[in-house]
């Protein structure tokens, strides 16, 4: 099981790490991630998150999470497109994020459906790697100022 693993590729959960997780455990964390999103999700569509970047603070730049509470405020709300000017590498890395996350929440807490680990290359980090930083360079650029969050 655990050769699975190979060289060069990272996955989040090892099969043998999760075989030593208590049930008492996995019931907690089964239990506390749905709750959590739930009032999360509430208290993002009714109140929204207003935080403040620091780096934009102390230098007027953007980095590449800059718009996103917007965006997450806004996608919660329904508006798609508000959430996509707001920060677009949030759908480009949250989304297959999101999807591993769900993925490997479904393996910790319900073993017996023998779902595999996710195998992420390490040519897909670098790749994410890569993206994040074009994305901080560009967006501050005036030429690429679609990038910058809007609203
Ligand atoms: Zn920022």
């Amino acid at each position: 099981m655990e050769n699975r693993f190979r060289a060069g590729q990272r996955v989040m959960i090892r099969e043998k790490k999760l075989k030593e997780i208590k049930p008492w455990l996995r019931w907690c964390i089964g239990l506390c991630l749905p709750l959590l999103a739930i009032l999360a999700f509430i208290y993002i569509k009714w109140v929204g998150i207003g935080m403040i970047c620091l780096f934009y603070e102390l230098t007027g730049l953007y980095c590449p999470g800059c718009g996103s509470g917007r965006a997450v405020t806004a996608l919660l709300q329904g508006k798609v497109g508000t959430a996509f000017s707001a920060n677009i590498l949030l759908f480009l890395l949250g989304i297959p994020s999101a999807a591993v996350f769900i993925h490997e929440y479904l393996r910790l807490v319900f073993p017996k459906l023998g779902l595999r680990p996710v195998y992420i290359p390490q040519w897909a980090v670098r790749l994410c790697l890569g993206l994040i930083l074009a994305f901080w360079v560009l967006r501050n650029i005036p030429a690429f100022s679609f990038l910058a969050p809007a609203g």
